[in-house]
């Protein structure tokens, strides 16, 4: 089976040189083992995620030099079908409907609660078995009915650092988490899991940030029956002499370096791409 990559912005801003390092892993990865490389636009924000920014990030991906499969799925067309997977946990027992605000559970806890790896409050679970009044709902994973569902510790294939590596992943360290938000039909964990089956994916380089959200990534394939790609989480960029970039260096836009009259070679000879 032929590998297949993704680079998946967000583009609810423009395209930094954290970015381009990712984007330009993931096409040197696929080409070095003869994989496919796409594009995916997580553009479920649809307020943030402009369609003028979503043509500036594939623009700025154009001009650093790479090249993709078409047509780039954009997220935001796809709502009815993570809608319709949520519904599949719902007729299983292992969603809930909550109407909790970010203060109702902040008032439900102390303010010295446990945190989730992204350290928001876990969820204390004051939904969980009330029916919801009016008004609208988020639906969520009821974590402990969705861990009682695996016949054992779940694991994934890293290669992020050295030589493969074989993780275990501990989803309840994310408690219920939120699978359908009250204002957008999806969310960032269903729809990467989902679309990441859909389109083939095998290997997802991303990253380091999203390290720990691939514990309920291995969750969610687990109930939706998919297999699991190869994980390579990839650390801070360095520059051309190895030297860590400071974060404020990996956040300047593309554009910016653009029009100060950075060429595209500049910017992947400064990541190590030359
Ligand atoms: N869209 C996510 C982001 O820009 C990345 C998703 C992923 O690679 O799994 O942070």
């Amino acid at each position: 089976m032929q590998p297949v990559f993704r680079f998946a912005p967000s583009p609810n801003g423009h395209l930094h040189l954290g970015h381009a390092y990712s984007a330009l892993l993931n096409a040197r990865m696929a080409a070095e083992i003869g994989g496919r490389f796409l594009i995916r636009i997580e553009d479920i924000d649809t307020l943030r995620c402009t369609d003028a920014l979503v043509a500036d990030c594939l623009d700025d991906l154009t001009w650093l030099g790479l090249r993709w499969e078409e047509p780039v799925l954009r997220q935001s067309t796809q709502f009815a079908r993570y809608r319709a997977a949520a519904e599949t946990l719902a007729a299983r027992g292992l969603v809930f409907r909550c109407t909790c605000t970010r203060s109702d559970i902040q008032k439900a806890v102390g303010a010295n609660s446990p945190r989730d790896p992204d350290g928001a409050i876990l969820y204390p679970g004051t939904c969980r078995h009330r029916p919801v009044g009016e008004g609208p709902f988020a639906l969520r994973l009821d974590s402990r009915e969705a861990l009682a569902t695996l016949s054992g510790p779940l694991h994934w294939r890293e290669t992020g650092e050295g030589a493969e590596q074989v993780i275990s992943a501990d989803p309840a360290i994310w408690g219920d988490v939120v699978l359908i938000r009250k204002e957008i039909p999806a969310s960032y964990h269903l729809a990467v899991v989902l679309d990441d089956a859909m389109q083939g994916v095998t290997h997802v380089v991303r990253g380091r940030d999203l390290y720990a959200a691939t514990a309920i990534h291995r969750l969610l394939q687990s109930l939706f029956g998919l297999s699991a790609p190869v994980y390579h989480h990839h650390t801070l960029i360095l520059d051309e002499e190895g030297k860590k970039l400071s974060k404020s260096a990996v956040s300047t836009p593309l554009r910016q370096l653009r029009a100060e009259g950075m060429t595209a070679a500049e910017i992947r000879r400064r990541l190590g791409f030359g």
